[in-house]
């Protein structure tokens, strides 16, 4: 199909995720034909560098020989194996054992899915089975915070906390979800310091604890790193203080490690490494696969097994999906990991992500810049109107797209979300292509500061 039989196709029949129906039928789609590494070509040949990394997750970069080897020999091999009850397959079980391995504490148990919605909806369910199993039916209620992203399906989507994805056309489960403020310092109330801003969230916090009775509380939700929210990196502490109160009061802590995970930030997982927690539950995706094909894994302590799994001969976990463990995409994670450990990608992530975050510090100057923020491959723009008072534009201008289309004509990817610009490129980002990112989001940004006035 040409390019214009291409879009006319595309508006009459794929309806995408997040279509805004109006702007995508006058616009259309890019359409994408090839990668390479941290490059994308479109059905016009025209080359970009991909700052986003996909969606948060194509970390060792796309086009990668001996990844196309490994899926094509599993497809040989053994294409599709049934996971349910008695059936396994050796890259599941594989898989399964070195992320045990990789992940923090008592963390052993791996529970597969096919993407980050259905790994934190699976960790919703499992919460609930556990507290269910020990006799604790009253403990419902989720405690989560405003901004929070956790993905699509119903149980995830109410767990999200972004008021922009929370449309009223949609229902939540309102009830048992609770959310509390989010861990943004620039939009901290005025005059509170850093530290006053943590002791006010854990005051929050523990306040929401009292009102509804640690006996009625399952669960916490948070990424360590709020993603799409805004690339929040909370106050020094509040992780880890958030923790120990979740312990204090027998509350699981489910750390959403969809996007931090796999190198992101230089580190397998964020949540001990980088913030001191030990969570109950990591749920992950992504950089899993490096989106290589759809993954998706719920990790949970041996002390959440050994419950779930004692007491009652006839109990199962009655949950699971035609391709948990699927023994291609299994294949494809264990080979991402190999590449992730051969070239070092972690270390290499702390060094160049030092020197990212320190060039795009310097956008901080240009006008609509309010703040820039962030931590090594994960890393935001926020654009204001006002940079004294941080007044942000209105939704409907849509500022972050304004300025992704024009980064878009030079070459560059980075991703709106409404006045946000977010970048998370393939951890094999070099030095050199940091400059491109800056100087090209640079020119964007005074471009459409240009065109605004
Ligand atoms: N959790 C977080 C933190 C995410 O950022 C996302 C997606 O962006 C999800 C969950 C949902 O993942 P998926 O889109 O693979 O279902």
């Amino acid at each position: 199909m040409n390019d214009s039989k291409l879009w006319q196709a595309d508006k009459r029949h794929w309806m995408h995720p997040w279509t805004h129906f109006d702007s995508f039928q006058e616009e259309g789609s890019l359409i994408l034909s090839r990668a390479r590494g941290n490059r994308l070509w479109d059905s016009s040949s025209k080359s970009y560098f991909d700052a986003v990394g996909g969606l948060w997750c194509t970390n060792i970069g796309l086009g990668r020989e001996e990844m196309a080897e490994t899926i094509a020999e599993q497809v040989r091999q053994l294409a599709y194996a049934n996971p349910f009850v008695d059936m396994a397959n050796e890259p599941a079980i594989t898989l399964a054992a070195k992320l045990a391995k990789l992940a923090p504490g008592d963390i052993n148990r791996v529970f597969f899915s096919c993407g980050g919605s259905t790994a934190v909806d699976t960790a919703f369910r499992l919460v609930h089975f556990y507290q269910n199993c020990r006799g604790k039916r009253d403990k419902k209620h989720i405690i989560a915070r405003r901004g929070g992203y956790h993905g699509s399906t119903y149980a995830a989507m109410s767990i999200t906390g972004k008021s922009g994805d929370k449309i009223p056309e949609f229902d939540y489960i309102s009830d048992t979800i609770h959310h509390l403020s989010c861990p943004n310092f620039y939009r901290a109330p005025q005059g509170m310091d850093e530290q006053q801003f943590c002791d006010f969230l854990v005051e929050e916090f523990q306040q929401k604890v009292d009102e509804l009775g640690a006996d009625k509380i399952a669960a916490f939700f948070a990424e360590p790193i709020l993603g799409s929210g805004g690339v929040i990196v909370p106050p020094a502490d509040y992780n880890r203080r958030i923790w120990e109160l979740c312990r204090a009061n027998d509350i699981l802590y489910v750390a959403d490690e969809v996007v931090t995970a796999f190198g992101r930030v230089g580190h397998w997982f964020a949540s001990e490494d980088m913030f001191g927690v030990q969570p109950d539950i990591i749920t992950c995706a992504k950089g899993l696969t490096s989106g290589y094909l759809p993954l998706g894994a719920t990790l949970f302590s041996d002390r959440i097994y050994e419950v779930i799994s004692t007491g009652d001969s006839d109990r199962y976990f009655a949950s699971g999906y035609t391709y948990s463990g699927h023994p291609v995409a299994c294949a494809a994670a264990l080979k991402n990991i190999e590449i992730i450990e051969r070239e070092n990608l972690l270390q290499r992530v702390v060094e160049v992500g030092a020197y990212f975050e320190e060039r795009l510090q310097t956008l901080r100057d240009l006008p609509l810049v309010g703040d820039v923020r962030g931590k090594r491959f994960m890393m935001c723009v926020e654009n204001v109107r006002n940079k004294a008072t941080r007044e942000v534009f209105p939704d409907s201008l849509n500022i972050g797209k304004w300025i992704s289309d024009r980064a878009e004509e030079r070459g560059l990817i980075v991703r709106p979300i409404v006045h946000l610009n977010v970048m998370s490129p393939p951890l094999t980002m070099d030095h050199e292509e940091v400059d491109f990112v800056v100087e090209k989001l640079g020119q964007a940004i005074e471009q459409t500061h240009r065109d605004l006035v």
